[in-house]
């Protein structure tokens, strides 16, 4: 069994190593070759969330399972809020194939699938990138953003105002221009991430404009929320996995409440695949609730234990 620690895997895997695996992912789901087993979500209290994202892909020959959580006390270690591990089995024997860190990965596989989401749904003229959310995860989601579409402007909102300067240093990176705005500028924006811890919906269906693809990337619980269930109601709707979505993801709260049909919402990799045409006109207002599946992590996980094993990096403890 080979150990790939934490430390190893911004040199073994990158966003377009991410981006590749997990359409591959949402493809092999999409054609029946990979499923995900129902996810174990726990509160422990205090904020702090543990669970376990498992799956088997046939076509990937990978099984494995994701163990970690969300742990909001952290920042004041020193450390990010998501804590989780990545364990691979032989889905022929059973055997432990390794053991793999999971926070980078976690960062990477799902800033990849709001960027697959803009590429395949937004508009092909988008100019304007809204995000909402401002923590870890968010730089990670704009970085992937910017390769799939050619971006002018990022505006973002985030109900901790300090906290945006950081997300402004990214969209400076990429020769981004940034401005911190309020709500109902969002519908300045072409494509809007949503990517916050929020209990409740901070986006409103008056803050979006017509046309806009929104990816909303934060409600991977139940009783998380980030935008309005009359907007959800009123967009098309795309998924990672429609179990997850109605359940643990942003349309959980449209489904509960009656005014989104769960037979109306399309799995990504139907799109990827060719099934679904994916929008339909330049005013339709796109959604993709990306509730993050077991999969996205074992497909990133199984690229760094294969450039791992190929460089002769991570720790192998003969098992
Ligand atoms: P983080 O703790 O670093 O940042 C949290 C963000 O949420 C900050 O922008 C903060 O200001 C905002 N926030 C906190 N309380 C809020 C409230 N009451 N209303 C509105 N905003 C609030 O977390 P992160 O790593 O950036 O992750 C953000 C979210 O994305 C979390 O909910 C996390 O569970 C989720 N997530 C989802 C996936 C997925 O695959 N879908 C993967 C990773 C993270």
């Amino acid at each position: 069994m080979l150990i790939v620690p934490e430390a190893l895997i911004a040199q073994l895997v990158s966003a377009d190593d991410a981006f590749k695996a997990i359409e591959a992912c949402f493809a092999s789901m999409a054609r029946g070759d990979a499923y995900n087993f129902p996810v174990v979500r726990e509160a422990l209290g205090e904020g702090r969330q543990y669970g376990f994202k498992s799956g088997l892909d046939r076509a990937g020959a990978m099984l494995g399972v994701k163990a970690g959580g969300y742990f909001p006390g952290n920042g004041d270690k020193g450390m990010i809020n998501h804590q989780s591990s990545v364990f691979l089995f032989d889905p022929k024997t059973g055997k432990p194939q390794a053991m793999v860190g999971g926070n980078l990965l976690t960062a990477l596989r799902t800033a990849a699938a709001s960027a697959i989401s803009i590429d395949r749904l937004a508009r092909k003229d988008a100019r304007v990138l809204g995000i909402v959310g401002a923590g870890h995860q968010a730089g990670f989601q704009l970085r992937a953003a910017a390769k799939v579409r050619r971006f002018e402007r990022v505006i973002a909102w985030n109900l901790h105002p300090d906290m945006l300067p950081k997300l402004g240093a990214v969209a400076a990176e990429l020769g981004l221009p940034f401005e911190a705005v309020d709500l109902p500028r969002m519908r300045e924006a072409d494509v809007i991430i949503t990517i916050t811890s929020s209990p409740a919906a901070s986006l409103m269906a008056a803050h979006v404009s017509p046309g806009t693809h929104l990816a909303c990337m934060g409600t991977d619980t139940k009783g998380k929320q980030e935008v309005d269930p009359a907007l959800v109601a009123a967009a098309h709707v795309f998924t990672d996995e429609v179990a997850q979505s109605i359940s643990i993801g942003e349309a959980q709260h449209a489904v509960a409440a009656g005014t989104l049909d769960a037979h109306a919402i399309t799995p990504l990799g139907e799109v990827l695949i060719g099934r679904d045409p994916g929008r339909r006109s330049a005013e339709e207002i796109t959604l993709f609730d990306g509730t993050g599946v077991g999969l996205q992590d074992l497909a990133v996980a199984a690229v760094a234990v294969a450039r791992a094993r190929e460089r002769g990096m991570g720790i192998d403890v003969g098992v």
